[in-house]
């Protein structure tokens, strides 16, 4: 099936993930519950991305690690491509018909299981959420809670099925018959196969986390513990380790400490007797150590190798929050995922599994551990995928050749671009210019003539270009045509100078964000751009505002080019602070943490069910808190918030123009 046909499905039995849903709030709430209790938290996250910056792809770091392990007495396997991988492991078992498995991303990644199976090696999950998978044989969704998007009556069914008797819909049953069923397993295993959470380098010790017990008991099967790890995984010392689990632990449960953290570096032994080695006493003789490379050594974006796997971007994606694991792959979930693919030139692979599903809003980075840029690091693959001559969907191709031809995405005349202003006669030259911008010429003249009757209230007669006014490229750039998106930007800047401008405003964030990305053009043509909130909050003293109260309650979205991407959040909520007569209230996502309305980086023109789907969880965020009016300062946002309430409206959704237009004109 298409990617469009499988997120149209997804978006139809999205009601499938409320149980996914419902168990990343809680993880979300207890995060927050427990922040305060973390020792120094914000230390704690840089210290991890420093770790990160000096860990990953460093060779030295490797050869400590590899030569440690084995000075303790660890068998280590160096493995360069996931084949390699799987065979390396399966001769580790061959001739063995029980393995039992814990919980471990990379193998999902190298479908370990399924690979044993087919060579005759029955693998079994003994982590309770990876059995319930395995049995019922769809996708996992989180790394650390793989299955929470099953209800107890689904459970209870798929496990009545597998033992062929009635198991009651009680969490306490259900637990108890896959406990005694996978204790058997783990009595009888003949292996045991693990991930790693961290390994330290200086002691050779693999750290291991779970709360079940199950970990420990694969690691202490007495013929041989396998562990499945990759270089990232690598830090400098035990220390360091234990620094990257505690992370690991409080992002992906909201817990500050796990059950068990193991610490393994070696095989079990005695020396009691004469001080002979002795091993195997109470564990394996054997602990392999296979480190995958599977290309991480020449990746082409080193970020997305500082994850640590905590899945705290999967409970704040609003892709993922909507469509679930159709976003990335079983070993690669969501857009870290996918564009760690990406930069292992694994591009087909990512594009299928939904590199352009994500809406460049940023939210992952925020709320990453390690403060990956996911956003940044899936422009770049996109990116890859035009220098790989990897096809666009048809409506992103249109929408690229359309910037390309029409300089707007819509395939809209150039003659009807500056309609909006044929009765403003504003002048062609001067210090400040407005740039209208593609969607808001031709789809919100309204917000075009708002900012336009704004700047004149504070005394501005802003320049237009009118029909001349070029696409700023903004699309083009998150569809990973950075150089259609830059020669744009170029044309913008030349005709900016020559109409002697010295100031540029927007209405729109992501034209903003992508001109004012531009260093050099700015320098070279001496220009600053702003945001129309942040022109009009730096001259505040001019409007003469009188408070409204048209609009009930009101609260705030932020637009992620305007907020995240910017910094841009103050002043628009200090314009409608003083544009209401009562105070905006705020959403629990708000600031760095607003949820994005799901409209950016080409979503809607692709994905439109999804953009929207993701458009109502926003108004549902505003719902929640009573607001009746949603104010935004986009007019991509106040769309999608729009068209995802059809005719019927819940909450009525305004750009910040008409609202502090509305204040001036009570004021007249
Ligand atoms: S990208 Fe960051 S937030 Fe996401 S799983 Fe990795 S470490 Fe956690
Ligand atoms: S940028 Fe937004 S949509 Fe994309 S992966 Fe991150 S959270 Fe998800």
């Amino acid at each position: 099936m298409q990617i469009r046909e499988e997120v149209r499905k997804a978006v139809r039995e999205r009601d499938s993930l409320d149980g996914m849903r419902r168990a990343f709030e809680t993880i979300v709430e207890r995060r927050k519950a427990n922040a305060e209790r973390f020792h120094d938290l914000q230390s704690a996250k840089d210290r991890l991305r420093e770790l990160k910056e000096f860990s990953v792809g460093n060779d030295e770091l490797l050869a400590l690690a590899v030569s440690s392990l084995r000075e303790n007495g660890c068998r280590v396997i160096l493995a360069e491509t996931r084949n390699s991988a799987i065979d390396l492991i399966a001769r580790e078992v061959e001739g063995l018909s029980l393995v039992v498995k814990s919980k471990s991303n990379l193998t999902k990644e190298l479908h370990i299981t399924e690979a044993l199976s087919e060579r005759g090696v029955e693998v079994v999950e003994t982590d309770l959420g990876d059995r319930i998978i395995q049995l019922q044989g769809g996708p996992s969704v989180h790394p650390t809670g793989p299955a929470c998007h099953l209800t107890r009556e689904q459970i209870s069914a798929l496990l009545s099925e597998h033992f062929g008797r009635p198991v009651s819909d009680d969490p306490k049953e259900l637990t108890k018959a896959v406990k005694e069923e996978i204790s058997g397993y783990l009595n009888r295993a003949q292996a045991g196969i693990t991930g790693a959470n961290a390994i330290a380098a200086r002691e050779g010790a693999i750290v291991i986390v779970h709360n079940e017990g199950n970990a420990a008991r694969c690691a202490s099967v007495p013929g041989r513990h396998i562990v499945v790890t990759s270089s990232e995984k690598i830090v400098p010392s035990l220390r360091d380790a234990v620094d990257v689990a505690s992370l690991q632990i409080f992002y992906s449960t909201g817990k500050l400490a796990s059950a068990y953290i193991d610490v393994i570096s070696g095989p079990s032994y005695t020396a009691d007797i004469e001080k002979k080695i002795f091993r195997g006493m109470h564990g394996p003789e054997e602990v392999i150590v296979v480190i995958v490379d599977d290309g991480r050594r020449t990746v082409a974006d080193r970020e997305p190798l500082f994850c640590i796997g905590c899945g705290s971007c999967l409970t704040h994606c609003p892709v993922y929050s909507v469509v679930g694991p159709l976003f990335g792959t079983p070993g690669h979930p969501g857009g870290q995922g996918l564009s760690l693919l990406s930069s292992m030139d694994r591009l087909r692979e990512a594009k299928d599994a939904g590199l352009y599903l994500c809406t460049s809003c940023g939210e992952c980075k925020v709320v990453c551990p390690a403060a990956i840029d996911t956003r940044k690091s899936i422009l770049k693959g996109r990116q890859a995928c035009i220098d790989q001559k990897l096809e666009y969907s048809s409506e992103h191709g249109t929408v690229v050749a359309s910037v390309r031809n029409y300089d707007n995405p819509w395939q809209m005349p150039r003659a009807r671009r500056a309609r909006w202003s044929s009765a403003l006669r504003l002048p062609s030259r001067g210090e400040v210019i407005y740039f209208a911008g593609c969607s808001t010429s031709f789809l919100f003249p309204d917000i075009a003539r708002n900012t336009v009757s704004l700047l004149r209230s504070i005394g501005v007669e802003p320049v237009y270009l009118g029909h001349s006014e070029k696409c700023c490229g903004s699309t083009v750039r998150k569809l990973g045509d950075v150089e259609l998106a830059r020669a744009k930007a170029e044309s913008c800047f030349r005709d900016f100078a020559e109409a002697g401008a010295k100031v540029v405003v927007t209405s729109c964030p992501g034209c903003y964000s992508t001109l004012d990305s531009y260093d050099d053009l700015k320098r070279n043509s001496g220009l600053r751009v702003q945001h129309i909130s942040q022109y009009m909050a730096d001259h505040m003293d001019r409007l003469r505002i009188s408070p409204v109260d048209d609009y009930g309650r009101v609260t705030y979205h932020d637009p992620c080019d305007l907020g995240r991407e910017k910094g841009v959040f103050d002043e628009p909520r200090r314009l409608i602070e003083a544009a209401l007569s009562s105070s905006a209230i705020e959403m629990d996502r708000f600031g760095s943490e607003s949820a994005c309305c799901g409209a950016g980086s080409g979503v809607k023109s692709s994905f439109d069910e999804l953009a929207l789907a993701m458009a109502q969880e926003r108004v549902r965020h505003a719902e929640s808190v009573g607001a009746e009016t949603i104010v935004t300062a986009c007019p991509w946002c106040v769309k999608n918030l729009r068209d995802c309430q059809g005719t019927n409206p819940s909450v009525s959704v305004v750009d910040l123009t008409e609202l502090l237009l509305s204040s001036i004109a009570k004021e007249r």
